[in-house]
């Protein structure tokens, strides 16, 4: 967890224990090993999510359209709205879905940036997107999460679903937006969540669900803050760790942090 010389996890670790070493050695034995458990199975320690700069071969793609959607039902509100379909060169077409006039004082990603995200995922994972809706409004859901997660300005940015529509929601205008490997990242975590559950079904207590929570155990830590909240978000965490630094120096340092869950991804994702 310690060595990794470039992925953002051991970087996270080491600044975190770096600040607590001063005061460590005059700690009792007892205190020194809880805290030092805590570095490496708590959140505090870890990155809040994977966000390792994506090195992942881009898929090229050819954009068409628009066609004029009338009245199109996006996620709390029907717009007219435009679809542009993306076609990859592995023979993937996914359906873009934007509303012709974006809400004032919103702002979201472009067709083009969309397009590009998708490129960077694995076929596994794009085979299974049926549509992106560039949502016109926030999730409807945000109130509600607010409330669960006591952050009053909950913004959800990417959502996905089992039946594989993925839904970006704008930002106010005067919050930037998530740069191209973060969106990246995202797309793959979301998308991460629609995949497992449709390669291991929506029972999260058995078959290959618990496969994955006895290499979690072996494993010990895990990838990211976010990664502790559901065996589901481990999966999808792992998942963007595992796809977007496939052939860069992280990606095996990752490998050695958690080798149970990824070779369960040599064998599974595919
Ligand atoms: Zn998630």
């Amino acid at each position: 967890m310690l060595a990794g010389a470039t992925n953002k996890l051991s970087q996270s670790v080491r600044t975190a224990l770096g600040a607590q070493l001063p005061t460590l050695q005059t700690q009792s034995e007892g205190d020194q090993t809880r805290a030092l458990q805590a570095v490496i199975t708590g959140g505090g320690a870890l990155p809040y999510l994977v966000t390792d700069t994506v090195s992942t071969p881009q898929v090229e793609h050819t954009l068409s359209g628009p066609t004029a959607r009338k009245g199109f039902a996006f996620d709390g509100k029907t717009a007219d709205a435009n679809e542009w379909v993306v076609k990859f060169k592995d023979g993937v077409s996914i359906p873009i879905v934007a509303p012709k006039a974006p809400t004032p004082g919103f702002h979201n990603h472009t067709v083009q940036e969309t397009a590009d995200a998708l490129g960077a995922l694995p076929k596994a994972s794009r085979q299974l997107i049926t549509r992106v809706l560039l949502n016109p409004v926030t999730n409807p859901q945000d109130p509600f999460w607010a409330g669960q997660y006591r952050t009053p300005n909950f913004h959800s940015y990417m959502t996905a679903g089992a039946a594989g529509v993925v839904t970006i929601y704008p930002d106010k205008a005067s919050a930037p937006l998530p740069g191209a490997s973060d969106m990246k990242g995202r797309v793959v975590h979301e998308t991460g969540h629609t995949w497992a559950y449709k390669t291991w079904g929506e029972d999260k207590t058995k078959g290959k669900w618990l496969d994955w929570k006895k290499a979690m155990d072996k494993d010990r830590v895990s990838v990211s803050g976010y990664a502790l909240a559901d065996v589901a978000e481990d999966v999808s965490e792992t998942l963007v760790a595992y796809v977007t630094t496939k052939g860069s120096p992280a990606n095996d340092e990752y490998r050695k942090i958690v080798p149970n869950r990824f070779s369960m991804l040599d064998t599974e994702y595919r």
